[in-house]
């Protein structure tokens, strides 16, 4: 097991006071630079910089990044959540060590779709169906990985198969819906 111990931190934010939106934090006593690239392989929609040791990943509505002696989640809505969310990444990261003789690294950066990259490949119709006002905030909660491509119907008639392939296409390279989450 490559992390065995470690410090956690549970807390407000102080950039966001009252928000009640919770971080979590796992200083390592051990350096996991060398994870990073097979995360990186198995994270669909992970961000990885090689020269900073870093990788950033959206899982559900959480931002989580990974660092040489540090793991961080935040946008948790309490406490004990942020604590199972950091034990859950921990083990993520251990698991990903174990197999690690299976998994082919990946040293390159993968960058995220923006969402106007996204919002161009929707209908445009602005229809609502999907819940969302406009197709614009559709995509932006595409991006964030609160939405799904299935939630959009518009999207499965035939005139807009064409797009919809693209979509699929960008998801599988660079989606923030993971792999792992
Ligand atoms: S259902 Fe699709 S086409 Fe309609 S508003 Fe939402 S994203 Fe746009």
């Amino acid at each position: 097991m490559l992390i065995e111990k470690y410090d956690m931190e549970v807390f407000t934010p102080p950039c966001d006071p009252g928000a009640e939106r919770y971080a979590a934090r796992a200083r390592l006593l051990v350096d996991m630079t060398e994870v990073l690239p097979y995360l990186n392989a198995t994270l669909r929609g992970a961000v990885y910089v090689p020269e900073a040791n870093a990788l950033t990943w959206k899982k559900g509505g959480h931002n989580v990044a990974f660092h040489a002696y540090e793991i961080a989640t935040s946008n948790v809505e309490d406490r004990e959540s942020a604590e199972k969310e950091l034990e859950g990444l921990v083990d993520l990261v251990n698991r990903t060590w174990e197999r690690r003789v299976e998994i082919t690294p990946d040293h390159k950066i993968h960058q995220r779709p923006t969402p106007m990259a996204i919002y161009k490949l929707l209908p445009l119709t602005n229809c609502k169906q999907c819940g969302e006002s406009t197709c614009y905030t559709f995509a932006i909660k595409l991006t964030a990985s609160q939405k799904k491509l299935a939630d959009c119907p518009a999207l499965a008639e035939p005139q807009y198969a064409l797009k919809l392939s693209s979509l699929q296409e960008i998801m599988i390279n660079s989606p923030s819906i993971g792999k792992e989450g």
